[in-house]
């Protein structure tokens, strides 16, 4: 139901209380301009008509999309996600920063000092790593969040880290700002609703195989629980292709922008899993209207306990951040500028050396596809 134009409070109370009485769930959504007033959970067919007529109601529209909350029919203006003083979803690309995984106090702060001084307004680290071999670095769990809060906290960084199963929620809740949900468990259902109770935001990355409905159907179930804040993140799918280690949907971000109003993210490390690529990819998704990025950066890559080869060395992100300022203006966007001193981050450079074995070699070991 879109109301008119400066609708009165009066006129939206009555349209929603016709709606429940036809035991409707009902969600409201106010926009710069009208209020929206969204109808889900209708097993038969609603009459317009009857709705239409009521008094403030400019036009009742039926959304096609199986995703309701999730569509920018329901939502029609952007949504922002905030965390402290971050907007994800604004005007300003945010961009989430950090190791794979917390290995050391040592490792975790010298790798998010060197992302705060670049421009990151997200710490991104692992606790609990969803590893495709059983015997492979499984994460710290507690003392890893531990160790990331103490450096978010540092560096006055909100943190992200991901949550693999519903157990996880509240130890991972005590200690970061947003729950990621890995794409190998975007369909974890039982996960997505448990996240819907929560009132911490979510980042959702897109399943290794999953379609864009899908992937927005899977934001739909924390949406639908109650949880308003979801943040989707692109990082790449399964196809033929095995140059990359997945491929990169940047297409998904215009289709994504237009059906839906969630902020769109997209991980360029785990999109290509070697970082002589992941600084191009970045570029063209900030060119390509992504709201933010999620990266992996490590003080020292080469030592890396998983996901080394797709691993920024800091002077590489702080060059990156450096492109990132001069691509988003040209977009209309904001980049976050640089703190601290406004030297140069500072850590190993990659060495010529180094760049070309990661180059000439296939797959790390330590990387998941
Ligand atoms: C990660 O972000 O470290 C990760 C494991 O990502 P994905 O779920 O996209 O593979
Ligand atoms: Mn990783």
């Amino acid at each position: 139901m879109v109301m008119q134009e400066g609708a009165s409070e009066e006129q939206i109370d009555r349209v929603i209380d016709a709606l429940v009485r036809m035991r409707l769930a009902v969600h409201r959504s106010t926009g710069v301009s009208r209020t929206v007033i969204g109808v889900v959970g209708n097993t038969g067919a609603i009459d317009p008509a009857s709705v239409e007529i009521l008094d403030g109601v400019h036009e009742v529209l039926r959304v096609s999309q199986p995703y309701k909350l999730a569509s920018r029919a329901f939502t029609p203006d952007d949504t922002v996600v905030t965390v402290g003083d971050v907007r994800i979803g604004g005007d300003e690309v945010i961009v989430a920063a950090g190791p794979c995984a917390a290995e050391t106090e040592e490792q975790v702060e010298a790798t998010a000092a060197a992302v705060k001084r670049a421009g990151a307004k997200l710490l991104r680290g692992g606790a609990f790593k969803p590893r495709s071999s059983p015997y492979a670095f499984q994460g710290l769990g507690e003392e890893g969040l531990q160790m990331l809060r103490r450096a978010a906290d540092r560096h006055g960084l909100p943190l992200v880290s991901e949550v693999m199963d519903v157990a996880q929620i509240e130890v991972v809740s005590r200690y970061a700002d947003i729950l990621q949900v890995g794409a190998r468990n975007m369909q974890n259902f039982t996960l997505l609703r448990e996240l819907g109770l929560v009132r911490k935001p979510v980042l959702l990355k897109r399943g290794i195989s999953a379609t864009i409905e899908e992937w927005l159907l899977s934001a739909e179930y924390v949406l639908a629980g109650g949880n308003r804040d979801v943040i989707l993140c692109e990082r790449g799918i399964r196809t033929f292709e095995n140059a990359t280690r997945n491929t990169l949907d940047l297409s998904a971000i215009p289709v994504v922008k237009k059906v839906s109003h969630l902020p769109v993210v997209v991980d360029p490390s785990h999109g290509t899993g070697r970082r002589d690529k992941v600084v191009p990819m970045a570029r063209a998704a900030v060119a390509a209207g992504a709201d933010g990025l999620l990266v992996e950066v490590h003080c020292n890559p080469d030592q890396a306990l998983s996901d080394g080869a797709q691993s920024l060395y800091p002077a590489q992100f702080d060059d990156l951040m450096g492109e990132l300022r001069i691509i988003g203006p040209a977009i209309g966007r904001r980049v976050c500028v640089k703190t601290g001193s406004g030297l140069k981050a500072q850590g190993s450079g990659p060495t010529e050396g180094s760049e070309l074995k990661a180059q000439g070699s296939g797959l790390a070991e330590g990387s998941e596809r």
